[in-house]
């Protein structure tokens, strides 16, 4: 009997470790209305919180500086910031003179995961709220942190002699706040106007294309960085493009070449405008399926 009995209960450990687990049974209602439990969103989870997305960002960021260092190394002719009026048809990129080398970066979720307003809005049961956030660039310095891999690229790229530079749509008027947050998170000590440029600089609002131009007076930027594509030209955002079409964009001739090579985004899948799509945008007819036996 013992001999049987063995085999049986390793076949049983066996089927346990790769049986899905069953789900939880759901929770019954209490009579008493409750406040609802804050959870993170499943992009909040990947990004901030699972090892998948820490890998990633390390990865980007290994990237980055591996491109910033081998510009430095053999000097470019031309930035990698559109002139004024480019296209993807006429891609004319600024020219660098003898400037000095510069790398540009957006602040939030490319610099810093901002943790402490993700949670509280959370919490508080909100997506987006724009006088919290206002509070979180006032107050929020020590509860955002650096990026997975941000710190150490950093590093290599200031010790290849790039200056490095922000360009975030945090507003002029917390710039004090602004500072404080990316000094706190071990990103640098930013200076208003001249390492540091805001919404609010100039009349383009959350537009960035006058800032990387008013960059470009002083630098030659060899690299651009970011999470979203107005982090790297304006163009990229026009109220017109479907996600499909804003795809479409940034595979066309002259863009394409451009990713991994001087510009970079970083995953977040937490929010933003890639944050779209219908599911015909998301998922091309030609891969239409049906299951055999649909339930
Ligand atoms: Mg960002």
């Amino acid at each position: 009997m013992k001999r049987y009995l063995l085999p049986s209960l390793f076949a049983l450990l066996a089927a346990c470790q790769t049986a899905p687990v069953p789900a939880p049974a759901a929770p019954v209602a209490a009579e008493t209305s409750a406040p609802p439990v804050a959870a993170p969103t499943p992009g909040q989870q990947w990004l901030y919180g699972s090892a998948e997305g820490r890998i990633a960002l390390v990865q980007g960021w290994n990237a980055v500086a591996a491109y910033v260092e081998s510009r430095a190394a053999a000097r470019p002719n031309a930035s990698v910031v559109l002139a004024p009026g480019a296209s993807a048809e006429a891609a004319e990129f600024l020219p660098c003179g003898d400037k000095p080398l510069a790398a540009v970066f957006d602040a939030d979720e490319t610099l810093i995961w901002n943790l402490g307003v993700t949670a509280a809005t959370q919490r508080m049961g909100k997506a987006f709220d724009p006088k919290v956030w206002n509070d979180w660039e006032q107050t929020g310095a020590g509860k955002a942190v650096a990026i997975p891999g941000a710190l150490d690229a950093l590093a290599r790229i200031r010790a290849a002699g790039v200056e490095v530079i922000v360009n975030t749509n945090r507003s002029a008027g917390n710039a004090e706040g602004n500072a404080a947050t990316l000094s706190a998170a071990g990103t640098g000590n930013f200076v208003h106007g001249s390492t540091l440029f805001l919404r609010g600089d100039d009349d383009q609002g959350s537009g960035k294309d006058g800032r990387r131009a008013t960059i470009s007076e002083t630098y030659c930027v060899v690299a651009l960085v970011g999470d979203q594509l107005g982090d790297i030209a304006d163009l990229f955002n026009a109220k017109s493009l479907t996600p499909p079409e804003r795809k479409a964009l940034t595979t066309s001739a002259a863009f394409d070449p451009m990713w991994g090579n001087g510009w970079f985004i970083l995953a977040n899948p937490a929010y933003g405008p890639s944050i779209a799509g219908t599911m015909v945008e998301v998922f091309p007819a030609s891969t239409y399926w049906e299951p055999a036996s649909p339930e």
